[in-house]
């Protein structure tokens, strides 16, 4: 067989840790990112624990020591007073793998410095075709042939249509505000990761960032805020004002330049197939393009890079097929990504019934009934 070509469309983690895996395999791979630069935002991300054993499985685990911070353990809180308490055990750490709290640049750089030297990198390529029949991708002016194009540009990716109509991207109705702050600035705080339900569908939630600091994140109703930082960083003090424990200190120590707003969407219902194959070669959905979820659960990195693991253990069984790997791949993805993404929207939708269901569910959720669905978040293995 020739040496097989493959094209990764989008370099967040989920097209990364493809082109990661591919080019360990052997493949030769083309990697387009319409942004100028490879690097990873101002933000913290929870890896659970099945995310902290993908790494494992890519070799890249020493990078959480450099820029992370095991969660040993969660807090849930309704406006004053704790409702919930997730130890390392209930966020399904059974095994002794940790849940980890890294900065998301951290998380970017190891994976970008993990890539084969063979991987053809091309920033500020914006692809704007996919063809399925010859299989190739282009932008405005040049055109990749493949024997496997990996789609990795996020929720909002055309391919996904392409291959299964019906799954479109839905707005949640909230904003995210995000932002790390440097060890020498961060504010003293109860909890090591803690997460506070507010009234109006608020929530603000903080964790330790090890070596790295400590991050803060916050949701609000509406939509992208169009303002300036500074005054977008004068609105998050005046709806977080009053808020208990180190909700201000978080706000007061942040830079508005450190600030990133994200919108909050997800994919639903899921596509029914998160593959195309043609003749003896195929198109994939990894990541967001495939299945991305409400962030409430934060889950997304982890499943970006959980895909990127089966995808290989794909291929490695099937070398014969692309076909027959991608096939493998959807078969083994499916189930998994459904329930999460499943139960993410039904906590999503809990969380934006207003303070008082919010505050009832929080009070009256046994630990039993948490911890069975935080383990079975993170029963995740590495397909053997
Ligand atoms: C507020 C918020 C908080 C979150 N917190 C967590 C958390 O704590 N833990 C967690 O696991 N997950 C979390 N997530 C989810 C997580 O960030 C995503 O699931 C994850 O980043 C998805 O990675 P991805 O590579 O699939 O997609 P993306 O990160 O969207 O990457 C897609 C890439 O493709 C590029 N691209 C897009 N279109 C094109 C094109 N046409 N041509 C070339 N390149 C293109 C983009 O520039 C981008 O680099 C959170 C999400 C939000 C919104």
């Amino acid at each position: 067989m020739h040496d097989r070509r493959a094209v990764v469309v989008g370099a967040g983690i989920a097209g990364l840790a493809s082109a990661l895996v591919l080019s360990k395999l052997g493949w030769r791979v083309a990697l387009l990112e319409r942004r100028e630069r490879l690097r990873g935002d101002n933000v913290g991300t929870l890896l659970w624990a099945s995310g902290v054993r993908a790494l494992r499985a890519l070799g890249i685990d020493a990078a959480l020591d450099a820029g992370g911070s095991p969660v040993d353990r969660f807090e849930l809180r309704h406006e004053e007073r704790l409702a919930n308490s997730f130890s390392a055990a209930l966020l399904g750490a059974d095994d002794g793998t940790p849940s980890v709290m890294v900065h998301n640049a951290v998380l970017y750089e190891a994976l970008v410095s993990h890539l084969d030297r063979d991987v053809q990198i091309h920033p500020a390529t914006q692809v704007s075709r996919i063809d399925l029949v010859d299989l190739a991708a282009g932008d405005a002016t040049r055109r990749w042939d493949a024997d496997l194009i990996v789609a990795a540009d996020g929720m909002d990716t055309p391919t996904r249509g392409m291959i299964a109509a019906g799954a479109p991207t839905v707005d949640a109705g909230v904003v995210a505000f995000r932002a790390t702050i440097p060890a020498h600035r961060a504010p003293e705080r109860g909890a090591e990761a803690a997460e506070i339900y507010g009234p109006d569908r608020r929530r603000f939630g903080y964790a330790d960032l090890g070596h790295s600091g400590a991050c803060w994140w916050a949701t609000v109703p509406g939509g992208m805020r169009p303002e300036s930082p500074q005054i977008q960083h004068e609105l998050i003090n005046r709806w977080f004002a009053d808020w208990p424990g180190p909700v201000g200190k978080f706000i007061a120590a942040t830079r508005p330049s450190e600030l990133s707003q994200q919108p909050v969407r997800f994919v639903w219902p899921l596509p029914p197939r998160l593959h195309h194959a043609e003749g003896d070669h195929g198109v994939v959905l990894v990541g967001d393009a495939a299945h991305g979820t409400a962030p409430i659960l934060a889950q997304g990195a982890s499943l970006a890079l959980e895909d990127a693991v089966t995808l290989g253990w794909a291929l490695r069984r099937n070398p014969e097929s692309i076909p027959d790997a991608l096939h493998a791949y959807d078969r083994t993805r499916m189930a998994r990504v459904r329930k999460v993404a499943r139960l993410s929207r039904r906590v999503h939708m809990v969380a934006s019934g207003g303070p008082g269901v919010t505050r009832g569910l929080l009070r009256a959720m046994p630990d039993s009934v948490i911890a069975g669905r935080a383990t079975s978040l993170s029963d995740w293995q590495p397909p053997r």
